[in-house]
């Protein structure tokens, strides 16, 4: 039999014969320094199977392609040799434990699922408005405090009952050593400016008026936001980062910058000062200086900042400083900063964000995503997909929603351009089934991965109604594709 693969491998010849793949089959690992890092070959023939890479993450990847050949192919195989090798360096997943809290066993699995198809980076969002999930021992108060809210009513839906969860750090170093056995370096995202509800209930001081506050409860954009004139909330961010790259052994650390509004700043006394000291025109200014500030101490701690397209608006970011990923750019700055030289990685809301439905977002439109159509070939160093969980009330939701849509992620984060037919890739991602089962994981159920029309316009109101403004339906159905 021939096998099912995802991603497609760059180069996959047969050679003629057939072998029997048992579970003992004898598998020989050459080693090759003339290949790249994540490169590999990977020959099957005559009974006998011979890996060859340079490296771990190739070695790791030649064993996760012959997973899927024994799964797939059940016990017999065509001979062939595989020359592979990934496009992109960034392949990632960002999973919100922070609107619902998901655990160190859920992640686990999850992990496990996306390192079979080689997904190399699990972004790890861990502070928002409605939780402060990351253990930080200089501040106990935004676990006692910030990882506990009373209520949940997203989506107008109220649950009833309270909702907390944080993970200890211990359990960090457990998830990162756990990731980095499967070739997956994990990128925390602590948010900032915005997003900062959890943290200012915990720490009144770091908000613009010192008030009171408890964490979110629903969905949105709030108002209270970070005071950034304030030297001691800048130093108690500075103090978190601190713990954060001791626990975090990778390149990157995210510190969001998407969605602060003004309305705080506007009223603020000490960021006023701040403007007027850096001779600052706008708040979008503030801001960009801001994350410059803090990617500037990053950098210092040996890491790179990755913050969300807004931050750009500022004009005060530049190559050197950050990366920046796009999830949705009207303004087309992303662009202009990969014409200075900026590095992109791309997680367009219309094709990557995969908590909403198939109705929006279907696997055939998240798997015909070109990543390069935005900011070109040469700036973009990957993609993602992101997983909010506002509305994923659920592991089993949780998993319906990611799987089988992540695989067109890892696809075009392996492969690139997208070239290959969808009716391949399709029937490829329904072979994986077994695999993911292997998991712990139910993906949604085949029919449903591509709905009719009627049917998607009902999945797209059903879930908006009450939760979002009708623009951005309107905006969801007349996207491209
Ligand atoms: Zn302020």
């Amino acid at each position: 039999m021939r096998p099912y693969l995802i991603p497609a491998p760059r180069e996959l010849e047969y050679t003629g014969g057939k072998t029997l793949l048992r579970d003992d089959c004898p598998v020989t690992v050459t080693d090759a320094p003339a290949l790249p890092g994540e490169a590999y070959t990977l020959k099957i023939e005559r009974g006998s199977v011979c890996i060859t890479a340079s490296s771990e993450p190739g070695r790791f990847y030649a064993k996760k392609t012959l997973e899927q050949i024994k799964t797939t192919c059940q016990g017999v195989c065509d001979d062939l040799v595989i020359r592979d090798a990934p496009v992109m360096s960034h392949r990632g997943f960002l999973i919100d434990c922070c609107r619902h809290f998901y655990g160190v066993e859920e992640l686990k699995r999850l992990i496990d699922a996306a390192a079979s198809f080689k997904l190399n980076r699990f972004h790890w969002h861990l502070t928002d408005d409605q939780g402060w999930r990351i253990e930080i021992k200089q501040y106990p108060l935004l676990t006692e405090v910030g990882s506990f809210r009373n209520n949940s009513r997203f989506g107008g839906v109220n649950e009833g009952k309270p909702h907390d969860g944080f993970f200890t750090q211990e359990q960090i170093r457990e998830i990162v050593d756990y990731c980095a056995e499967r070739q997956i370096e994990v990128i925390p995202e602590i948010e900032m400016p915005g997003h900062f509800t959890a943290a200012i209930a915990s720490y009144p001081f770091l908000g613009c008026t010192g008030e009171r506050m408890e964490p979110e409860q629903k969905e949105g954009i709030f108002p209270n936001v970070l005071c950034v004139g304030n030297e001691k909330a800048v130093a108690f961010v500075k103090d978190v980062l601190d713990e954060v790259c001791g626990l975090f052994p990778g390149r990157f650390v995210h510190i969001g910058g998407d969605e602060a509004p003004r309305i705080r700043w506007q009223c603020c006394e000490k960021c006023a000062a701040k403007m007027r000291e850096l001779a600052l025109d706008d708040y979008d200014a503030l801001q960009g200086s801001f994350i410059k500030e803090i990617a500037s101490y990053l950098r210092k701690m040996g890491k790179t900042a990755i913050t969300w397209n807004e931050s750009l608006k500022g004009d005060r970011l530049y190559p050197e400083d950050v990366i920046v990923q796009r999830w949705m750019d009207r303004k087309g700055l992303c662009r202009g900063f990969a014409e200075k030289g900026g590095k992109v990685i791309e997680s367009d809301f219309y094709h990557y964000y995969f908590d909403y439905p198939y109705g929006m977002t279907p696997l055939k439109k998240a798997f015909a995503y070109d990543p390069f159509a935005g900011c070109g070939a040469g700036a973009v160093m990957g993609v993602e997909c992101c997983l909010w969980t506002e509305f994923v009330r659920s592991f089993d939701d949780l998993c319906e929603k990611l799987f089988p849509r992540l695989l067109a992620t890892a696809e075009r984060g392996w492969s690139g351009y997208p070239t290959g037919r969808y009716v391949d890739f399709k029937t490829a991602s329904a072979g994986m089934l077994p695999l993911i089962g292997e998991y712990g994981i139910e993906p949604l159920p085949p029919d449903r991965w591509d709905p009719a029309l009627p049917a998607r316009a009902k999945e797209v109101v059903v879930f908006f109604k009450g939760s979002l403004d009708p623009g951005l339906i309107r905006q969801a159905f007349n996207s491209r594709k």
